[in-house]
């Protein structure tokens, strides 16, 4: 192993203990540089759905693990080998958002073409803390980002706090967008969205760009209201009545794409029953283990439907979503999403008001390290 850095001030990251335990501080005085491998000292960084899953031992997980993978931050070491996605060298000062997988490149998966299931994957938030990778999460004074991550610069204008969600909801929903581009245009289609989280309000936003009709579901009247800001035709609660005779007296055909981003058996359900002809269904939310939902064969068939799944995104999605919010992130209303940020030491207090859901995210603000 190479000989270990010595950073000042001397980076810190929030450990997480184990579901019902308070957050520990931990300093972390020795980096191990492998080839490829940078510092980044992080700017803002967000709590995401999945962190919440973790905290409330919902999602199994090995503490002692550093949490938190929608962030972004600038480089603060590199070594020679560091690239950007594009092949280009990582310079120290350099603005950035990275992809939540780190990824070999030479396994079957990697080479399919899907490097968010490498057969050596490692996730940031996600992994033990140790073996000379410490600094592995977002909640952190600085992210040791490994040679293998997608790494992308983000223009220096824009907020920190509509950047930190980029590397995981926006790319994702940008992969769900991608998915749907395999078979048809969706401009002038209609669209249906259920879930207006922070992934599926990142898809209403870039369906309404790529010209579709969006329609939402989501039970709450707030998140409801925000998918009409951000441009969706018509939002409703999925209890208050059947979509298929909302969608006609709102005169509009029956889906060419339905994105379920809610993860509700029920939201599944329906969002392959109401597909129109040659429609996909892109399965995004479904993350945790829940009751089977049947499916009509006949309608897949005659129908020329699709059910597709998508889980995390490449860095080529990282891109697009990059690109995705440099265009939009001044017209639509991105700032709104995040509510008020808390450092670092009060991300224990800040992971109980993220479980609200008052807000679509909340941020978290490293304070400045000391020595
Ligand atoms: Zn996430
Ligand atoms: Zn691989």
């Amino acid at each position: 192993m190479p000989s270990p850095l010595r950073f000042t001030p001397t980076p810190i990251a929030m450990a997480w203990k184990g579901p019902g335990l308070p957050h520990e501080t931990v300093a972390v005085p020795q980096i191990h540089f492998h080839e490829g491998d940078a510092l980044v000292e992080v700017e803002y960084a967000t709590i995401c759905g999945s962190d919440i899953h973790t905290t409330s031992g919902h999602r199994s997980a090995a503490p002692p693990l550093v949490l938190g993978h929608e962030q972004v931050g600038r480089v603060v070491a590199a070594t020679p080998e560091a690239v950007l996605h594009d092949g280009t060298a990582l310079a120290v000062g350099d603005r950035v958002v990275w992809t939540v997988t780190v990824s070999c490149g030479q396994c079957q998966m990697c080479s399919r073409g899907l490097p968010q299931k490498c057969q050596k994957i490692l996730k940031y938030g996600h992994e033990r803390i140790g073996r000379g990778w410490e600094l592995n999460g977002g909640f952190a004074t600085h992210v040791h980002v490994k040679a293998g991550s997608g790494i992308t610069k983000v223009p220096e204008e824009i907020p920190a706090a509509i950047l930190a969600p980029v590397s995981c909801a926006t790319a994702t929903a940008a992969a769900a967008l991608r998915a749907t581009t395999r078979h048809h245009s969706i401009a002038g289609a209609t669209v249906l969205v259920s879930g207006a989280g922070m992934v599926g309000l990142s898809i209403i936003a870039m369906a309404v760009t790529a010209g579709a009709k969006v329609v939402v579901l989501d039970p709450a009247a707030e998140r409801r209201a925000m998918a009409l800001k951000f441009g969706a035709v018509l939002a409703l609660d999925p209890l208050a009545g059947k979509l298929g005779d909302a969608l006609d007296s709102a005169n509009l055909a029956a889906p060419a794409a339905a994105f379920e981003a809610s993860g509700a058996p029920a939201a599944v359900k329906s969002a392959i029953a109401v597909l129109g002809i040659g429609g996909i269904a892109v399965l995004v939310g479904s993350v945790s283990p829940g009751p089977e939902v049947g499916i009509d064969p006949e309608a897949i068939v005659r129908g020329l439907k699709s059910i597709t799944g998508v889980h995390n995104y490449t860095a080529d999605d990282l891109r697009t979503a990059v690109d995705f919010i440099s265009a939009h992130w001044n017209t639509m209303p991105f700032a709104d999403l995040v509510g008020p940020g808390y450092f670092l030491h009060e991300l224990d207090k800040a992971l109980e008001v993220a479980k609200t859901g008052a807000d679509v995210r909340v941020g978290i603000r490293p304070e400045q390290a000391t020595d």
